[in-house]
């Protein structure tokens, strides 16, 4: 229901990848969206959105289009309470923007408690920063070309079996 909606909503994707990976349905319990505080984040500035209306099992055709119309012209959503969400042109880009959006929670979540145990916050990027970061990592080619090397790797690893 989540992919349909989205192939609906968005024409300009191709391939959308959901799931309840550990560091990113953790991040999602806390409700909110990322903060900009890696270079790696900057391909999700002003390019990600929560979705905070979780409503158990996604089997209703509503969700979905709930969870499409949340994302927007976005990239990527946290879905409350359930996991990540990615979009692309290519299954590569997808791909890479999930893998990428996992482990900026797992930073984000290691970098809050180191932060909190002295009493601090994180250190962010600035806006300027992030816009102009993002022109040059967030872009579709950037996202495709990146996950490249992870399929060729897989083609090795596999021989080739991974597409069978
Ligand atoms: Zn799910």
């Amino acid at each position: 229901m989540i992919h349909s909606a989205i192939h609906t909503a968005r024409p300009d994707v191709n391939c959308a990848a959901h799931a309840h990976s550990l560091y990113g349905r953790t991040f999602c319990t806390l409700g909110r969206t990322l903060d900009i505080t890696t270079q790696d984040s900057c391909a999700f500035y002003n390019d990600h959105v929560l979705y905070g209306n979780f409503r158990g099992v996604v089997l209703e055709e509503e969700e979905g289009i709930a969870i499409a119309q949340t994302l927007g012209a976005k990239k990527a959503a946290l879905l409350q309470n359930h996991g990540l969400l990615t979009t692309g042109g290519t299954v590569e880009e997808t791909v890479f923007w999930f893998l990428s959006l996992e482990k900026c929670c797992h930073s984000q979540l290691l970098a809050d408690a180191a932060a909190a145990g002295r009493g601090e916050t994180t250190k962010k990027i600035g806006n300027k920063e992030a816009m102009d970061t993002w022109k040059v990592i967030g872009s579709r080619k950037s996202g495709h070309f990146s996950g490249r090397p992870l399929f060729d790797l897989i083609e090795v690893e596999t021989k080739g079996d991974y597409k069978n």
